[in-house]
């Protein structure tokens, strides 16, 4: 099983978001006041300051925008994965994470910028809190 690194708590802005994670959730934010989406979470809209965000619940599914396959990576957590894609999928819903595609046999001819892909949770062998990680669908 994958053994990354774990978010680390108190940590007010994400904690919410990591909760979701474990129920199976992919949440992000949006803006009362300007009604712009806000992700990654924080306490207040990355658009207009405002400290007035609504949690909602993705449908979690998107197209890939663009990635990058790292071939070594000799961080721990990291060492035993071998090649793998880093990516950024636009989601649904408008905003933009930074995540890893999986399912794919070779990362640097399976995978291809537009690409829809859905999130799954990747549980961790280093703790309770799985990674979201998207496959192509
Ligand atoms: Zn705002």
């Amino acid at each position: 099983m994958p053994n990354r690194p774990q978010p680390h708590f108190p940590e007010p802005d994400t904690q919410h978001y990591w909760e979701g994670v474990k129920a199976g959730e992919l949440r992000y934010q949006t803006c009362d006041d300007c009604h712009k989406v806000n992700f990654y979470p924080t306490a207040h809209c990355q658009s207009c300051g405002s400290d007035r965000l609504t949690w909602n619940v993705s449908k979690g599914e998107g197209v890939i925008y663009t990635y990058s396959v790292v071939r070594q990576n000799r961080i721990p957590g990291f060492v035993e994965m071998g090649a793998y894609a880093t990516a950024y999928v636009d989601l649904d819903e408008d905003f933009r994470m930074l995540t890893n595609i999986v399912g794919v046999a070779y990362p640097t001819k399976d995978i291809t910028i537009g690409q829809r892909v859905r999130v799954e949770y990747e549980k961790q062998d280093s703790g309770e809190y799985p990674i979201p990680v998207f496959r192509p669908v």
